[in-house]
Formats: C-alpha cells, sequence, structure tokens
C-alpha cells in the first residue's frame, strides 16, 4: 500500500496532498507540503509518525508556523500539524498542556483558573509545542524555566516524559532542534495568583508588544538570537541586542523585493505583501554579513528554516 493510501486509511480526508503551506504560517509565505495531517492529540501523532516511518518518509511538524521561514519549494515528504489540545491541572501546582494548545489560549486558561507563572507570555504567537523546541523567551525568561517535564515522541513513534533538566534548555536552545523528538505534551509548574491581577500583567505585556513590535505586518518575530556574553565580542557602547545591531549598521527599512527590515524594530523582518522565502533568505543574509563586518559579530539564526534554500 502506498504511503498516501495508508495515512488516508487512518486519517481519511484529513490527510492533504499539495497542501499550500504559507496560509499555516505568520510570515504568509513558502510552497506546499507534499502532504500534511492535521492530527488531534498524542494518539493521532503517534499513528502518524508510525506511519511514515514505515514508508521511510520524513516528517516536519509544524505548530503555529510564527518561528519559521519556508522555502518556496515547500517541505516533501509528511507535514504533521498538531491542533486542539487539551490542558488539565495536574494537582495545585502544575498543568499538563498538550503540544497543540496556544500559549496564548493556555496564559487565558491559567488566568482564568488563578494560576499565575505565564502571565507576561500574553500575546507570544505559536504554540506551546513550538515554544518548548526553541526555549521560546520574553522579558529575560525562558519557557524551559517554567517546565517540570516533556512528553517526547521518537521518530519512530513511541513516547517517554523527559525531565526539564534532560531537555538541554539555554537561550534559544532546547534537545528537540537535534534530537529530531516531538513535543506530545508539557507538565508545567504554576503558583496562585489573583485572576484580575494576572490579566493586569497580561495586559501591561500585550501593550508592551504593541509600543515595539511591527504587529501589523506578516512576520516571524524576532529573526536572529541576541549576542552570547560567553561567545562573542561587542565594540564598546553597543548593546547586545541583534536588533541594535541591525539598526546601527543602518538596515532599519532595508528592502529586498517584498521583504522589509521593520523600521519599528532592527530584528524583525515583515512581509510587505508578495515577498518570496527567497526574498527574506536574502534580506536575512544581507542582515548578518553587514553586521558581521561593521561589528565583528555573527548573528545566529533564532528562526528556523523547513525546506530546501540554495
Ligand atoms: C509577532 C511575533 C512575536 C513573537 N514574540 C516572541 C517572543 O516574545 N519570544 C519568543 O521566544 N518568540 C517569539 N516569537 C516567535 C514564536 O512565537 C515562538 O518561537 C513560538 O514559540 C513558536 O511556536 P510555533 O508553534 O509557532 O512553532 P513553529 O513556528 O510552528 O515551529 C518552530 C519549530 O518547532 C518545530 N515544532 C513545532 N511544533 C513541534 C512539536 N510539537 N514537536 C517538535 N517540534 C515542533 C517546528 O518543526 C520548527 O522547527 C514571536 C513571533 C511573532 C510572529
Amino acid at each position: 500500500m502506498s504511503f498516501g493510501a495508508a495515512l488516508r486509511g487512518r486519517f481519511g480526508d484529513r490527510v492533504l496532498e499539495h497542501a499550500p503551506l504559507a496560509p499555516l504560517t505568520t510570515f504568509r509565505v513558502g510552497g506546499p507540503a507534499d502532504c500534511l495531517v492535521e492530527t488531534r492529540g498524542a494518539a493521532e501523532v503517534l499513528d502518524a509518525l508510525r506511519l511514515a516511518r514505515a514508508h521511510g518518509v520524513p516528517v516536519t511538524l509544524l505548530g503555529g508556523g510564527s518561528n519559521v521561514l519556508i522555502s518556496d519549494l515547500g517541505v516533501r515528504g509528511l507535514v504533521v500539524r498538531p491542533r486542539g489540545g487539551v490542558i488539565e491541572a495536574a494537582g495545585d501546582a502544575a498543568v499538563r498542556a498538550d503540544a497543540a494548545v496556544t500559549i496564548n489560549g493556555l496564559v487565558r486558561w491559567l488566568i482564568g483558573h488563578g494560576r499565575s507563572g505565564l502571565e507576561a507570555w500574553a500575546g507570544t504567537p505559536g504554540t506551546i509545542g513550538g515554544a518548548i523546541v526553541g526555549n521560546a523567551h520574553f522579558g529575560g525568561a525562558l519557557i524551559g524555566e517554567h517546565v517540570v517535564e516533556v512528553r517526547l515522541a521518537t521518530p519512530d513513534g513511541s513516547a517517554a516524559d523527559v525531565a526539564a533538566a534532560e531537555m538541554g534548555f539555554g537561550y534559544d536552545r532546547s534537545r528537540l532542534q537535534t534530537s529530531g523528538e516531538i513535543v506530545l505534551s508539557v507538565l508545567l509548574r504554576t503558583g496562585r495568583g489573583e485572576p484580575a491581577a494576572l490579566r493586569a500583567a497580561a495586559r501591561t505585556s500585550l501593550a508592551y508588544r504593541k509600543r515595539t513590535q511591527p504587529l501589523d505586518a506578516p512576520s516571524a518575530g524576532c529573526i536572529f538570537q541576541n549576542p552570547d556574553p560567553a561567545r562573542d565580542r561587542l565594540p564598546d557602547g553597543v548593546p547586545w541586542s541583534a536588533g541594535a545591531l541591525v539598526e546601527r549598521a543602518g538596515l532599519k527599512g532595508a528592502a529586498i523585493g517584498g521583504a522589509r527590515v521593520s523600521p519599528a524594530h532592527g530584528n524583525f523582518i515583515v512581509n510587505d505583501g508578495g515577498a518570496t522565502a527567497a526574498e527574506i533568505r536574502a534580506l536575512i543574509d544581507r542582515c548578518r554579513e553587514t553586521v558581521a563586518r561593521r561589528f565583528g559579530v555573527a548573528l545566529r539564526d533564532e528562526i528556523v528554516y523547513l525546506g530546501s534554500f540554495q
């Protein structure tokens, strides 16, 4: 039986071939997936992984598509996009959330249940699964600091709980970036808080984002990681900020085709409408090369590239 037939046998008409991926990303660019399936719950993710493994088909996970640049050529093999998801209290001091739960949905649930910890993350796009992969950060805090353990699937479709200490969390880093494992769900530590106070903290975060980020145009958030004092050297007086380096290199507002460095935030590239992934990638390379020439700093990607780029 072909892979397509086997997949349809399990997921029916939820299997889409040559499925456009651009609308599933916040950048709104990129070509199609050979095959896309939207899963509901861990059992379906595991079944999709096992079928792909049995047919030798590569698998790519897509969460909220808010930290990726998908190639104009699209993604070969199977793209699995977990959807929906459940949040459950795990005693008084923790909650379990499926990978597909959005960060904003989780923040709302926690606030409504008088649980503190993640209220400052209000307004972060994407899913909790994607946030674990890149160890998302806000205001100096890392999402990994709230994690008790993560339920992971190996690419062959078996699941195991992994303690936070084993996750290889660092700034913009987790072991998932190299292991090929998949997040099924996350157990997060929570405190207690008054919903009104938590809501006020969430509003403060949202207002900060509105003030500092170009939220009116498609983007994927920050393109580059901030420089690392342990690895990088900066000229005196230059802030440890990728956005500031891009700005000081005179690149705010620089454009290639429909891709533009946001005039509001040097670490955001926005799709002015009709940008291709190749144009965005070329602008990223121009920023990296100019900053390296001017300041001697090699900016590292925060964004993830899916599919092939020349
Ligand atoms: C306007 C804007 C503001 C942003 N602000 C912030 C911010 O303040 N802080 C911050 O850290 N980020 C920020 N981001 C980036 C983004 O929101 C986060 O990185 C988010 O956590 C990504 O989640 P996602 O579900 O969209 O992941 P995706 O973009 O879908 O995927 C990212 C990576 O994770 C992989 N992946 C996704 N789900 C899984 C899974 N279940 N198992 C295994 N791998 C998986 C993908 O294959 C890909 O490699 C911002 C983005 C935008 C557009």
